[in-house]
């Protein structure tokens, strides 16, 4: 099987041109001309990621972070960022990404967080274009927000949260919004839109503080929560015909300790 079957499936279910323009999305190393060996999925390309992917023998990998974001003006191979890009080279490993694009497509992050969640009449948060935009809002529960929060972090998988709020945690969460990743740009949408609470992660101490004074509450989840990207690939390339190993990753871990 040639590498092109996993372009032809990334970028079909998750196009390309839904990202945000500020996104670099797409094979960012290597080739997809190659024999496909093995499929390494993981949330980000990090040097023990690329290790790993080499001791399983796969030769491309899918990230949902940009290895290549900012432009690169040197590849210095003692350091970091030049190392991880040696290694992907030396061992002819392909990265692709999938990541605004991935966020914003039918079936991608926000839908598959929005169900999980158990949310109901699934709507976009904010649009990016007539059809397509980027978080997702529903009818949730009713639950208090206490229990919205443990059943958040139950089916997120996740040890820890941060909470935004003046309400107090009996009050009743019955309109959710979610936006996986760093959605505190889309807070006053979600205030609009009427969420009792909005999930999302890389909350900063002033936004925080923006988000009480506008009586929105918010559980910042980081990044991490989207690591239910990594088994949700692999079904989607098995679901369509890529016959490969494909090895979900391991390392990843959230960078944060809750101490
Ligand atoms: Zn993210």
């Amino acid at each position: 099987m040639n590498g092109s079957a996993v372009k032809h499936y990334m970028e079909t279910a998750f196009p390309k041109d839904l990202a945000y323009e500020w996104d670099n999305v797409g094979l960012q190393i290597g080739t997809f001309n190659q024999t496909l060996r093995g499929i390494y999925v993981t949330l980000d390309v990090t040097k023990d990621a690329v290790k790993e992917a080499i001791e399983q023998g796969a030769n491309v990998i899918i990230a949902h972070h940009p290895l290549l974001f900012k432009p690169l003006n040197h590849i210095l191979t003692d350091q970091y960022k030049g190392k991880v890009i040696e290694m992907l080279l030396k061992h002819d490993i392909a990265v692709y990404v999938a990541h605004t694009n991935y966020d914003i497509a039918h079936g991608g992050m926000n839908d598959m967080l929005a169900s999980k969640l158990g949310m109901e009449d699934i709507k976009v948060l904010e649009y990016t274009d007539e059809t397509h935009g980027i978080g997702r809002i529903g009818a949730y529960g009713p639950k208090t927000l206490e229990a919205t929060i443990e059943d958040i972090k139950t089916k997120l998988n996740l040890n820890a949260a941060r909470l935004i709020t003046n309400r107090s945690l009996d009050k009743k969460v019955k309109t959710l919004a979610i936006s996986g990743g760093s959605g505190s740009h889309h807070m006053a949408m979600a205030k609009f839109k009427g969420a009792d609470l909005y999930v999302t992660g890389d909350i900063s101490y002033h936004q925080a503080h923006d988000m009480l004074q506008m009586g929105l509450s918010v559980l910042d989840v980081g990044h991490y929560a989207e690591k239910h990207f990594i088994p949700a690939i692999k079904e989607g390339l098995r679901e369509a015909g890529i016959d490969v190993p494909i090895h979900e990753s391991t390392i990843n871990q959230d960078p944060f300790k809750t101490v």
